[in-house]
């Protein structure tokens, strides 16, 4: 194909995107060596806790033709959620359950996925030769931040996630991996200046140096992946956060210019946005898979979702509806009846 056809097809993979629902779209190379030192450096620290799929396919991980045999560019795609604008009263309302906004609808995953498959596929259809078109939405090894990076969708902030200056950071990323030789564009400048408002928002110290996260005491590793017991020093530190923590996000400057989303998967769903507690943790385990169903907070699985709750009671304010909530609950794991034991000895001392 020649340059201006090359560009043609770039201005009309623009137009698609937007058709289909995304709100940005940039193209990169594969090449990946700095951020891929950077994982090599979280995984030998152990930062990445026990999430041992982040060690595996490392190769490929760092050379997207290893995972995807002729990849040549890789398309990097924006898709905003933000829906909610009264998340921070949420937050400070300590009898209410605060879910990360991200899960308060539909999972995304799919739903992104079936789109960018059909991207892939408009993009294929008008390259005879091209004979790859894959789309990944966090679901192989792929760099997806770095790679959002070089493509010009944003900056990677020293809380680690990407920020677009007039998007801030609500949105999720998704790729395709081409072996079209597209025209690459300009990757994103990094405008966190002196700022270090994340770093001090943190509820947990997670951030422990600029762009440098440790996993383990991160309120969303300790909600979602971490499925034993959440680590005595920093239970007092996570108050009402029970999927998810979105602090960092919060007092991120760039977030004033936060997109509201007017996709309808991302709507909280049963309310999960105004949940007391208390409401929440009376939930059966029949009611837990009913309402998450097709919902990110499924991962958690209902234990976990039990286990991290009775922590927000525990951090909440001392109420007769609360003491008996936990009382109840009581004898459905050993897991769930160490949390519920701290929660009342926090909540009667
Ligand atoms: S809060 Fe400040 S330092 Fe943190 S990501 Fe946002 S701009 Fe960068």
């Amino acid at each position: 194909m020649t340059d201006s056809q090359l560009q043609r097809l770039v201005a009309q993979l623009h137009e698609w995107a937007r058709e289909l629902g995304f709100q940005a779209l940039g193209i990169t190379d594969t090449q990946l060596d700095l951020p891929a030192d950077r994982l090599g450096a979280f995984l030998e620290q152990g930062r990445h806790g026990s999430m041992q799929w982040l060690e595996n396919h490392q190769e490929k991980r760092r050379h997207p033709a290893l995972l995807e045999l002729g990849t040549f560019r890789v398309i990097s795609v924006r898709m905003d959620y933000w829906t909610d604008s009264d998340a921070k009263a949420n937050l400070q309302n300590q009898e209410r359950a605060y879910i990360s906004r991200y899960a308060l609808g539909r999972d995304y995953h799919k739903m992104m996925r079936r789109r960018l498959a059909q991207l892939a596929d408009k993009l294929r259809a008008e390259v005879e030769s091209s004979t790859l078109g894959r789309a990944f939405v966090d679901s192989a090894p792929v760099m997806e931040k770095p790679l959002a990076e070089k493509a010009g969708i944003g900056w990677q902030g020293k809380h680690t996630l990407i920020i677009n200056k007039k998007a801030g950071s609500y949105f999720f990323l998704g790729e395709i991996y081409t072996d079209i030789p597209l025209p690459i564009d300009t990757p994103a400048s990094n405008h966190c200046g002196t700022c270090t408002a994340c770093i001090t928002a943190c509820p947990t110290a997670a951030i422990v140096a600029p762009y440098e996260l440790d996993a383990r005491r991160c309120i969303t590793y300790q909600t979602i992946e971490n499925k034993g017991a959440i680590d005595l020093e920093l239970r007092p530190m996570m108050g009402n956060r029970v999927f998810g923590c979105d602090d960092c996000q919060l007092v991120c400057p760039w977030n004033k210019f936060a997109q509201f989303s007017e996709n309808d998967d991302f709507k909280p769903r049963h309310s999960l946005d105004q949940s007391s507690l208390a409401e929440l943790f009376l939930w059966s385990e029949n009611d837990f898979l009913d309402r998450t169903q097709g919902s990110a907070i499924r991962r958690a699985g209902y234990e976990g979702w039990l286990r991290n709750i009775a922590v927000g009671l525990g951090n909440g304010p001392f109420t007769p509806t609360v003491i008996q909530a936990l009382e109840q609950r009581r004898g459905f794991s050993a897991l769930l009846d160490e949390h519920i034991d701290w929660a009342l000895k926090r909540l009667l001392e």
